[in-house]
């Protein structure tokens, strides 16, 4: 598909066209954007065409762009990191774009080159230096999307395509400390079925998940649980990231079988708790299993995993009436050392045995 090589061209922002840059300690999630973005086109005649970073800027869509209607959409998130000696990091960006290639092959959307991207990716990171902020924990969200953009109301793949990156400084997760989060245990809505689309990162997933969230929310939980949609009792993810339980030492995460998404961090976390000798299993969990372990005593920790938060600990279950708090509400051993790894190794403050990071510049 690729027949030649796509040229990228180059279009700087001018003097005016740069913007004051916000508060870095109150940066919040998703609000500024920089003076740069990515972005090209594709079509069945030309392929991927049109790539150029440029700067940050609307665009116009026709009211039938196909996406508006059946939702042929795909994005990712991954983060660039300013650390040790003021060098900026991105943390295993390869992973994120061929996970993108893959939700474009579920979604019957054109494949795009990674290398190629990655390379204009880290470009513009280098171009946005100045965005990638530099107090404690805060970093620059990058967030690569692809949409379908052909005018037309018939149901088939679109053939016209726009792929774009944007990126804005966020503030530190835990800007209040490092706290567990109550949790719901879904048992009404289901987030992804099995043969569906759960283990693709597609916005039609998020739409299908803010009403289970707000009920959630209502009820004072930050997030739900999900179960599986078959039987009601497989734990599958913490609302939009992977789940972890440590239960009698042995370190649980639900297996990739189509219906979770295969997340970066959920990837890193298996690797340093094998690396650390833990007991690690890629295997099913009910929700039953975990109350039984708060029961027997042998429940110890609980916590998502995610590019926003790296770690979130679970402090309290709710399921159906009955209530558990995890390690007694506080955020468990292995948890804070899995988020003080991992932050060190993507702020450049740690030895990085499996090439994770990526320099930018
Ligand atoms: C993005 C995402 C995750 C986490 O993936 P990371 O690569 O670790 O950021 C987990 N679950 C869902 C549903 C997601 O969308």
């Amino acid at each position: 598909m690729f027949t030649k090589e796509l040229e990228v061209t180059l279009q700087k922002a001018s003097a005016d066209q740069i913007k004051p840059k916000p508060d870095q300690n109150s940066l919040g999630f998703g609000q500024f954007f920089t003076d740069h973005m990515f972005m090209m086109q594709w079509n069945r005649q030309q392929g991927w065409h049109d790539a150029c970073i440029k700067p940050y800027q609307p665009f116009t869509l026709e009211p039938a762009a196909m996406v508006f209607h059946y939702g042929q959409a795909i994005f990712e998130g991954m983060k660039a990191y300013r650390g040790k000696d003021n060098q900026i990091f991105l943390f295993r960006p390869e992973d994120n774009l061929a996970r993108m290639n893959q939700s474009a092959l579920r979604m019957c959307m054109p494949r795009f080159p990674q290398e190629r991207v990655l390379q204009a990716l880290r470009a513009m990171v280098y171009l946005d230096q100045e965005w990638v902020p530099s107090t404690q924990g805060a970093t620059l969200y990058i967030r690569p999307t692809m949409i379908a953009t052909e005018p037309m109301l018939g149901l088939r793949p679109a053939q016209e395509y726009f792929f774009f990156i944007i990126c804005c400084p966020v503030g530190a997760y835990y800007s209040e400390g490092f706290n567990p989060t109550k949790i719901y245990v879904e048992d009404k809505y289901v987030r992804a079925v099995p043969g569906g689309v759960g283990n693709a990162k597609t916005a039609g997933n998020y739409a299908a998940s803010v009403k289970a969230q707000v009920e959630a929310q209502e009820k004072g939980y930050t997030q739900v649980l999900w179960l599986d949609a078959v039987e009601r009792k497989y734990i599958e993810e913490v609302g939009t990231s992977n789940i972890f339980f440590l239960i009698n030492d042995e370190l649980i995460t639900p297996p990739l079988e189509g219906t979770i998404l295969p997340g970066v961090t959920r990837n890193s976390v298996l690797q340093l708790a094998r690396d650390w000798g833990y007991q690690v299993s890629e295997r099913r969990l009910t929700i039953d299993e975990i109350f039984a372990a708060d029961k027997a005593g042998t429940l110890q920790e609980g916590f998502g995993t995610g590019t926003a938060a790296v770690i979130a600990p679970v402090g309290e279950l709710c399921y159906r009436d009955q209530t558990i708090r995890i390690n007694g509400g506080k955020t468990g051993t292995l948890a804070k050392r899995l988020f003080e790894e991992l932050q060190a190794i993507q702020f450049g403050y740690q030895e990085d045995p499996h090439k994770w990071r990526v320099r930018v510049g």
